[in-house]
C-alpha cells in the first residue's frame, strides 16, 4: 500500500475551512465536491490509458485516451455520497458501483448493508470515495470487494486519514498487489478518539454533509 498526502495550499486552506465547525451544510458540500477534485487529480495519475493518433486541422498528433473498460468509481455509502459529483465532473466517462457500511458504535466494526458492483473487474482501476479513513475497518472490507473481483487497482480518495487507519489498509495490504492499493489524502491528523472519531477530524462527515438522521 502506498500513501500520498496531498501537500498542497489549496487543498490545506479549503481544508481547513471544512474543519471549522461553523461552515454550514452548503459550504461543507461545496468544500468536499471541491477537494475532491484537487485530491482526484493526483489520484488518477497512474490511470491506464491507451496511445492513440487523433487529426487535427493541421496534420496528426499523438495523443492518449483513458484505457477501455473505463475507470470504476465507488462511493461508501452515506457519506462517499458527497464526492461522488467532484469525481464524476473529472472522470465522466467512469462507471460507478456503490458500497453500503455501517459502523456498530459501540464495536466500531463495520458491517456492509449495501453491495452494487460489478461482477468482474478484471483488469480495471477503481477509485473509492470514503471522506474519512477512521479504523480503516471499511476501506479494508472495500477493497476485499474489488480485490475479490480482479480490480487491477484501488485507490482510495479520503479527505483525511488518522495514522491507525493508514496502518490497518498497510497491514491488510503490505506489497505491491495486484491489486495494487493507494490512499490519496487531504491531511493524516494525530488520533482516533474512542469512539472511533478523527482527532482533531471535522466530527462526522455523513452528519455534515446530509445532516443528523
Ligand atoms: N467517520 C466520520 O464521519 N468522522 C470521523 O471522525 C470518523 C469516522
Amino acid at each position: 500500500m502506498r500513501t500520498l498526502l496531498a501537500d498542497h495550499p489549496l487543498v490545506a486552506h479549503k481544508l481547513t475551512l471544512l474543519r471549522d465547525e461553523r461552515s454550514d451544510t452548503a459550504t461543507f458540500r461545496s468544500l468536499a465536491d471541491e477537494l475532491v477534485t484537487l485530491l482526484a487529480y493526483e489520484a488518477t495519475r497512474e490511470v491506464q490509458v491507451t496511445e492513440v493518433t487523433v487529426t487535427t486541422p493541421v496534420g496528426t498528433a499523438a495523443g492518449t485516451k483513458l484505457a477501455q473498460p473505463a475507470p470504476l468509481i465507488v462511493p461508501v455509502l452515506r457519506a462517499g455520497i458527497g464526492m461522488l459529483d467532484g469525481m464524476t465532473r473529472l472522470l465522466p466517462m467512469a462507471s460507478v458501483g456503490f458500497v453500503g457500511m455501517v459502523r456498530d458504535e459501540e464495536s466500531l466494526v463495520a458491517s456492509t448493508y449495501a453491495n452494487r458492483l460489478p461482477s468482474d473487474l478484471t483488469g480495471r482501476d477503481t477509485f473509492v470515495l470514503d471522506p474519512m479513513l477512521a479504523t480503516g475497518g471499511t476501506l479494508v472490507t472495500v477493497i476485499g470487494l474489488l480485490a475479490d473481483r480482479g480490480a487491477a487497482s484501488v485507490t482510495a480518495i479520503c479527505l483525511l486519514a488518522a495514522p491507525e487507519g493508514l496502518a490497518r489498509v498497510e497491514e491488510a495490504y503490505p506489497g505491491d498487489g495486484p491489486p495494487s492499493v493507494r490512499v490519496v489524502t487531504g491531511a493524516v491528523d494525530e488520533r482516533l478518539n474512542d469512539k472511533g472519531y478523527i482527532v482533531p477530524g471535522l466530527g462526522d462527515a455523513g452528519d455534515r454533509l446530509f445532516g443528523e438522521i
